[in-house]
């Protein structure tokens, strides 16, 4: 991996400027070695430097390399599976911690970008919009569910109510979050890789973690240096790899896709989005959108089970928005791009400890953005000794993919098929 660069997307050619950082070359010793320098490890990282540890962040490519850099953009709170169904999983105790919680990723953003003046276009306001009468009944009792645990900032939108903030004819009513809105996401993690450098933290870019030697003071072999710690903490996600076998095998690496139009001009941009909200439909195999700061529209959906790279996105991805805006037949397409997002067979985020001073975060599930804000607060609490946040996601099943890492992509594709099956059937 000499000298990766970002892949080509509309949020590298618009990124903040930052200094270069070097790869790392020399033996250091540290409190926290963080593996990846996306929104778990930032986000890890910027939490233990507030509370005095010393941090040394190791990163593959480039800050903000993997999903957190090329993800919708989209502030989406809650997980990946309804609270309900956590519940009669884990029981009533453990439930009311994580619905707590479902809500604090957002709320960390906005704290982080107000603290440490992060210029990354943050808009209030998510959608979440329902095609068939059977998923606005899902909306309804995921509002009821959420007030249940103090949630109580959702609005229901009928017909009318959703036409006047999404200039699409394809819904039947949704649910507006507040409390959600939209990112230029790489900008985000280059905010938090500065603040993270603000507090003394250090971060080594090309520096890929290629083995780590276990044991009461681990250390992390780059390949030119290595960093001993006290802790350490895997952050790779989707992009890890095989560093950790045992994350490889309870996890499955899936691609998803982007396009950004070229800018579509203030009254285009307007009659599309009027209040600037983001919008995800209910669908399994969901597409999201929302705005750019410079009035682009940002489209994403399609999932690739074991992240290879679809040849033509724009083939898959463009017919998908004009089905929702025929209006935007003639608007070229400026960008498209591929990222890779880590599932589980739960959809829920796999959290533990390997050993007494190895910790991750890994596999969200497509919502992430949110999640892994608080996956690094509910890291660093562990680390300086207070697990009952931690252990909550711990102690959340953690099933390995049927068919291991040969077969678990053909059958997670038959369950997509079989899912994007019933959301066309509205079943
Ligand atoms: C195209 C796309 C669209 C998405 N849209 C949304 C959305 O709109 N809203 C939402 O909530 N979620 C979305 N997601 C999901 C969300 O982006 C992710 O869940 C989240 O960014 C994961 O963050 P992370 O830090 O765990 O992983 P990543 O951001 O992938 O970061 C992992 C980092 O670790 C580095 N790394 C890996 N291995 C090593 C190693 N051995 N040594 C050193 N470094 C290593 C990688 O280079 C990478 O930079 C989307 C994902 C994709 C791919």
């Amino acid at each position: 991996m000499a000298n990766t660069p970002y892949p080509e997307s509309y949020y590298a050619a618009s990124a903040n400027p930052v200094p270069p950082r070097p790869a790392l070359q020399d033996d250091v010793e540290t409190d926290v070695c963080v593996i990846g320098a996306g929104y778990t490890g930032l986000s890890s990282a910027l939490f233990l430097l507030e509370n005095g540890f010393k941090v040394t962040v190791l990163e593959a490519a480039k800050v903000g390399f993997g999903a957190s850099g090329r993800n919708g953009g989209q502030i989406v709170n809650s997980y990946s599976r309804d609270i309900d169904v956590i519940e009669r999983s884990v029981g009533p105790q453990q439930a009311q911690l994580l619905g707590d919680m479902a809500f604090e990723g957002g709320r960390i953003i906005r704290e982080r970008v107000a603290k440490y003046q992060i210029q990354c276009d943050l808009k209030d306001g998510g959608v979440f919009a329902a095609i068939t009468a059977k998923q606005m009944g899902h909306l309804e009792s995921q509002k009821r569910l959420w007030e249940r645990f103090g949630h109580t900032q959702l609005e229901l939108l009928d017909q009318r109510r959703i036409r006047e903030v999404v200039a699409c004819d394809e819904y039947v009513g949704g649910m507006l979050d507040m409390s959600g809105g939209h990112i230029h996401p790489l900008n985000l993690a280059l905010g938090e890789a500065a603040a993270v450098e603000s507090l003394g933290g250090v971060i080594y870019e090309q520096s890929p973690a290629v083995r780590i030697e276990r044991g009461a003071s681990p250390v992390v072999h780059t390949p030119q240096g290595k960093v001993r710690a006290k802790f350490i903490i895997v952050a790779g996600n989707a992009y890890l790899g095989n560093l950790v076998p045992e994350l490889a095998a309870k996890s499955m690496p899936c691609g998803t896709q982007v396009i950004a139009t070229e800018p579509l001009g203030e009254e285009l941009a307007r009659s599309l989005l009027p209040q600037d909200y983001c919008v995800e439909d209910c669908n399994y195999l969901l597409d999201y959108y929302r705005l750019t700061g410079d009035k682009r529209l940002i489209f994403g959906g399609g999932v690739v089970y074991g992240a290879r790279d679809p040849a033509n996105i724009e083939a898959i991805i463009r017919p998908k928005m004009l089905k929702a805006f025929p209006q935007l037949k003639d608007v070229k397409i400026d960008y498209a791009w591929t990222g890779n997002f880590l599932l589980t067979l739960s959809r829920l985020p796999q959290v533990g400890r390997l050993g007494d001073n190895i910790y991750y975060s890994q596999g969200c599930s497509g919502h992430g953005v949110t999640y892994t804000h608080l996956a690094g607060k509910v890291l660093a609490e562990a680390l300086r000794g207070q697990a009952e946040r931690f252990d909550a996601f711990a102690d959340l099943p953690h099933y390995p993919f049927p068919g291991g890492q040969l077969l678990r992509t053909p059958f997670a594709a038959m369950g997509a098929w079989y899912y994007g099956l019933r959301d066309k059937l509205g079943f």
